[in-house]
């Protein structure tokens, strides 16, 4: 039998196998499964290890529009599929439609973010722009001495790690089987369009191959000598103690995205919107909130030094000082813990998710960025169709990995 011979241990078929257990990953299992596909998961160390659990967990949600493109799709797709893991599967997630604000702090930022109010309201997304005292009366923590602040009574909030957790289960519930501690070392096509998966513990042999390994896609792809540009960009993260309820949105600041519109940072071998250039900062960026249990959570450095877990002290003091600008409650409110996360970024900033070229049967969902949780399920169950029913799904142009995978 040709398979005993390469097939040391057991053996496990399925029709497709994915290579990560991250929100991609895991979402990528559930809505196969949900078609009636053997599914097994493969993740290196826990469910929610990496990215997909150390992130603050703010949803994206400014509406369709009048023309929904990709962006529209992630973003409120994935709304939906969040609250169709709480409300109809009864997941707990700590999912809430909250609303964010967007702080404006200088003369340049009212004036580039009053025309982007007009800009998308004219084309049908749902945002508003408010003053400082009718922020008060949503957020009475928000600082009255701002210039003003974007309303997005879409935005979201959910857990990170139940979340993502709570998709792995509801694959497992559906047929899929996902197994932790099972580090990827070797992949193989086989001469019939199948392929063969390595682990130290166990093989796999699979119709289709799905990499959901986040920053990991990269030393994937090198696996099957295929350039897959997608760059590790670590994100750090502060949270104060356990706090009375005082926030309710999701809080961003326009600072960062100002400076970004005006061209600051850009360059042909580095992603989009990074906070550092060349080891100095170029801009500070914001994002958080409070969650469930009482933890104000933010962060927003964004720098581009390789699988690098370590945390920026100074990063994190300058993000809590931005913070404080915005909501004064946290410049009383210690620091009680610290971490960071890789995140995904391509080059051209947009998400990669489709069939690799060069080979048969090989997917990919990644390069989802800075809002891959808040994107991830959707991004993972429009590839799901299209690995059942062989057709790409018409939003998914934009996203096509043959734009940049080289070989
Ligand atoms: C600090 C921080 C804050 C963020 N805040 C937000 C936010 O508020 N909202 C938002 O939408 N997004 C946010 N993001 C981005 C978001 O977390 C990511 O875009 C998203 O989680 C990526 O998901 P993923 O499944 O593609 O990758 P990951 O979550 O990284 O999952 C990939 C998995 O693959 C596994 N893997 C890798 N190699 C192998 C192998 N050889 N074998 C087996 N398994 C392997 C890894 O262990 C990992 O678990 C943030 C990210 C960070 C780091």
């Amino acid at each position: 039998m040709v398979l005993l011979e390469w097939h040391r241990g057991v053996m496990t078929e399925s029709d497709t196998l994915i290579i990560g257990g991250g929100i991609a990953g895991t979402s990528a299992a559930l809505y196969l499964a949900q078609n009636g596909r053997k599914v097994t998961l493969l993740e290196r160390g826990d469910i929610a290890s990496e990215a997909s659990g150390l992130n603050a967990g703010g949803l994206g949600g400014i509406g369709w529009g009048n023309a929904p493109d990709l962006s529209s799709y992630l973003t409120m797709g994935s709304l939906e599929l969040f609250k169709d893991l709480q409300i109809g599967l009864g997941y707990d997630i700590e999912f809430r439609q909250c609303g964010g604000l967007q702080a404006i702090q200088t003369q340049a930022q009212y004036e580039f973010g009053g025309e982007k109010v007009l800009r998308l309201r004219s084309s049908g997304y749902d945002l508003e722009l408010l003053s400082p005292r009718e922020a008060q009366s949503i957020e009475p923590e928000a600082s009255p001495d701002v210039l003003g602040f974007i309303h997005f009574p879409g935005r979201g909030q959910a857990d990170p790690v139940k979340t993502t957790r709570a998709f792995a289960t509801a694959a497992q519930n559906d047929g899929a089987r996902v197994l932790t501690d099972h580090p990827v070392t070797k992949l193989k096509p086989l001469g019939d369009g199948s392929w063969s998966v390595e682990t130290p513990i166990e093989e796999f042999r699979a119709g289709a191959l799905v990499l959901a390994a986040g920053a990991w896609c990269g030393p994937l792809g090198d696996m099957l000598g295929l350039n897959i540009p997608i760059e590790p960009v670590r994100g750090q993260m502060w949270a104060t103690g356990v706090l009375p309820p005082r926030l309710h949105h999701v809080i961003s600041s326009m600072e960062s995205e100002s400076s970004w519109a005006s061209g600051v940072g850009e360059g042909p071998d580095v992603p989009p919107e990074l906070t550092h250039k060349d080891g100095s900062r170029i801009t500070r960026h914001l994002y958080g909130r409070q969650t469930k249990t009482g933890e104000i959570v933010f962060g927003g450095d964004r720098e581009l030094i390789g699988f690098d877990l370590g945390v920026n002290a100074e990063g994190i003091e300058i993000n809590k000082d931005h913070v404080a600008e915005i909501l004064p409650l946290v410049a009383d409110s210690p620091i009680a813990r610290t971490w960071s996360g890789i995140m995904p970024f391509s080059l051209d900033g947009q998400p990669l998710i489709g069939k690799i070229p060069h080979h048969q049967n090989l997917f990919i969902v990644g390069g989802l960025a800075s809002s891959g949780f808040g994107r991830g399920p959707m991004a993972a169950k429009l590839l799901a169709e299209y690995i059942r029913t062989g057709h790409r799904p018409q939003v998914l142009a934009e996203a096509d990995p043959a734009r940049c995978v080289s070989w």
